[in-house]
């Protein structure tokens, strides 16, 4: 692996490249946003990040992410980027600011119930499977439309947008016919009026291996993990 900065260097050479990526495919710099992806990171690393301006953070586990939520308080921007379990979605209405893993009723459901008591609105992603990996979360792009269609009967869920974790491959230039069908299929549906009036659409795709290919493409939100902060440590 090679060497790393510091987070604070890390996060300065990546906003550099978003914003490089950015500029050569004709894109407003602002219009793409980092999500520090912080799983098996302590504390520590999230105060760092902290200190150097970055203020949206993903987290994959329930658990995890509660007590990095309780333990750094509010004005961080919490974003969850793993699957869910539809029992769990009580907590996860509590905690996160926003889910962009939903790719089921039954879990908009849990999410609608706690969030109509809590009084309070989810921006939402829907995960699509766009590589059709039968082992992957994720709708797949037959039945996003669907999906689309079901949640509109619940009105905590603000629906801004679409996710996707295509299949790992080596070169990211590979994934970029799958960056460009979410792109595709996203303004399809956007234009069927099933976003809403909340804003341009969000995409989010990319990670620390493509998220340049995956601007180019359109993505507005980049989930980096390993770029910032380094191999993760499996044991926290
Ligand atoms: C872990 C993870 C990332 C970050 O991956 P890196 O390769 O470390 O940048 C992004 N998205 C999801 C859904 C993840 O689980």
């Amino acid at each position: 692996m090679r060497q790393m900065g510091t987070v604070a260097e890390n996060i300065e050479a990546i906003r550099a490249r978003i914003r490089a990526a950015a500029e050569r495919s004709g894109r407003d710099p602002r219009s793409v946003r980092l999500v520090a992806v912080s799983k098996h990171q302590p504390l520590e690393v999230i105060r760092e990040a902290m200190g150097a301006g970055q203020m949206v953070f993903g987290e994959n586990y329930l658990q995890e992410a509660e007590t990095k939520v309780a333990a750094l308080g509010q004005g961080l921007v919490w974003h969850c980027i793993g699957h869910l379990q539809s029992n769990k979605a009580r907590i996860a209405a509590e905690i996160f600011d926003c889910i962009e893993t939903l790719d089921r009723l039954k879990l908009a459901k849990g999410l609608e119930s706690r969030l109509a008591e809590l009084g309070k609105t989810m921006p939402v992603l829907m995960q699509v499977n766009v590589g059709g990996e039968g082992q992957k979360a994720g709708v797949s792009p037959e039945k996003a439309e669907q999906l689309c269609r079901e949640l509109q009967q619940f009105p905590h869920l603000r629906l801004q947008g679409f996710m996707t974790m295509p299949p790992f491959v080596e070169n990211p230039e590979e994934s970029r016919g799958y960056f460009r069908q979410l792109r595709l299929l996203g303004e399809e549906l956007a234009v069927q009026g099933f976003l809403g009036q909340h804003g341009p659409m969000e995409l989010s795709m990319g990670m620390s291996g493509d998220f340049e290919v995956a601007i180019e493409e359109g993505a507005t939100l980049v989930r980096v993990g390993t770029a910032l902060f380094g191999e993760r440590d499996q044991a926290v």
